[in-house]
C-alpha cells in the first residue's frame, strides 16, 4: 500500500491523522491544515494524488475546515480533483454524488465499524459530562439510557462499570433480551413517561423527539439530561429550560474529549476499506 495522501481540511483529527499516515511511511500532503501545529506536508495549492482525505463531518457551515487560514470551498477541490483519486469524507451529503458521478467518493461516517468504535469516545465523553455537571456521584445514582443502540449499549456497560444503577430503554424484543442479560432494567420507549421522575441522570441517544413538553413535565427539575442524538436531538430543549431542568446536547463528542484516537479509528476505517477495495 503506497499511496500518495492529500488531506485536506478538518479539525485536529485529521491533523493527527497526517501524523499517523506520516508515521506509517506513507507520502502526505495537506492542504487547509495551516494551524495545525505539527509538520505534516503542508502545500499551498492541491495536487495530483492517490488517495485524498476529507473531513468529518464533510460539511459545517460550508466546507469543514477550522484549522485553514483561507476559505475552502468544496466544489473549488471536486472541480479540480483527478478523477483517478478516490475521495474519503464523512457524512457526504446526497446531492455531492449527483453532482459529481464521475468521482469516487466513499463515506467512511458510513461504515459500522467507525460508527461502534465512535461509540467509545462518545460515551466516555457523556459520563465525563455527568461527572462535571451533577453533584451527586454516578455510584448508585439512577440512569436512564434512552435507546440500545451502538451507543446506548456502550454507555450503560460503562455507567454500570462505575456502578450506576441502569434502566435502558428500547422497542425490540431482541433489545430488551439484551438489556435483561446484562442485569440493566428495561423500560419501552413509548412508556417513558412511567418512570421518567425516578431518574437522577437521563441520555438519550436516540435522533427522534423522546422528551417532548408530556415526558419533560414528569423529570424532576435537579435531573441532568444529556442528549446526545445529532441535530436536532431528542429533547425539547426550549422546554426544558422554561422548566428549569439542565440539558446539555452534546454533539461530536469524539472529536472533542479524543481528538487522536478519533484519528486513530478513522485511519483503521480507511485502512479496512483500502484492502476491501483493493486501491
Ligand atoms: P444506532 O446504533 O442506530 O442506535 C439508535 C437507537 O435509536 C436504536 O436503539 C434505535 O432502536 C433507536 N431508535 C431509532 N429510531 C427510533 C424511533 N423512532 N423510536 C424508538 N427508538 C428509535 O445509533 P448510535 O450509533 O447509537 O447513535 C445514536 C445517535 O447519536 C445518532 O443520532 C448519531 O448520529 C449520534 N451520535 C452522536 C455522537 C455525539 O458525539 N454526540 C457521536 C456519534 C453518534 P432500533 O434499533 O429499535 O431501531
Amino acid at each position: 500500500m503506497n499511496k500518495t495522501f492529500m488531506i485536506i481540511g478538518g479539525d485536529n483529527r485529521l491533523g493527527a491523522l497526517a501524523q499517523m499516515l506520516i508515521a506509517d511511511g506513507k507520502i502526505v500532503y495537506s492542504f487547509g491544515l495551516d494551524k495545525y501545529p505539527h509538520n505534516i506536508g503542508k502545500i499551498n495549492t492541491l495536487i495530483s494524488c492517490d488517495i485524498c482525505l476529507l473531513p468529518m463531518p464533510l460539511m459545517k457551515n460550508g466546507f469543514n475546515a477550522p484549522l485553514s487560514t483561507n476559505d475552502i470551498n468544496l466544489y473549488d477541490i471536486l472541480d479540480t480533483i483527478n478523477p483517478t483519486t478516490t475521495i474519503f469524507a464523512g457524512g457526504v451529503p446526497d446531492d455531492i454524488y449527483k453532482r459529481y458521478p464521475n468521482l469516487k467518493i466513499i463515506d467512511y461516517l458510513k461504515r459500522p465499524e467507525l460508527a461502534i468504535l465512535n461509540a467509545i469516545p462518545t460515551a466516555e465523553g457523556a459520563i465525563a459530562l455527568a461527572f462535571e455537571n451533577m453533584d451527586i456521584i454516578l455510584h448508585g445514582c439512577k440512569c436512564l439510557v434512552i435507546g440500545n443502540g451502538r451507543i446506548g449499549k456502550i454507555l450503560s456497560n460503562k455507567l454500570s462499570a462505575i456502578g450506576a444503577d441502569v434502566t435502558v430503554s428500547a422497542r425490540s424484543e431482541t433489545d430488551f433480551a439484551d438489556i435483561y442479560s446484562k442485569g440493566f432494567k428495561s423500560i419501552h420507549t413509548l412508556n417513558l413517561k412511567d418512570k421518567l421522575s425516578e431518574f437522577d441522570l437521563i441520555i438519550n441517544t436516540i435522533p427522534v423527539m423522546v422528551l417532548s413538553r408530556e415526558e419533560l413535565a414528569l423529570v424532576q427539575v435537579d435531573t441532568l439530561i444529556i442528549d446526545l442524538a445529532s441535530k436536532p436531538g431528542g429533547t425539547d430543549f426550549i422546554y426544558a429550560n422554561e422548566l428549569g431542568i439542565k440539558t446539555i446536547h452534546a454533539l461530536s463528542l469524539p472529536g472533542k474529549v479524543a481528538p487522536n484516537t478519533s484519528a486513530k479509528f478513522i485511519k483503521d476505517t480507511i485502512y479496512n476499506i483500502i484492502r476491501e477495495e483493493g486501491l
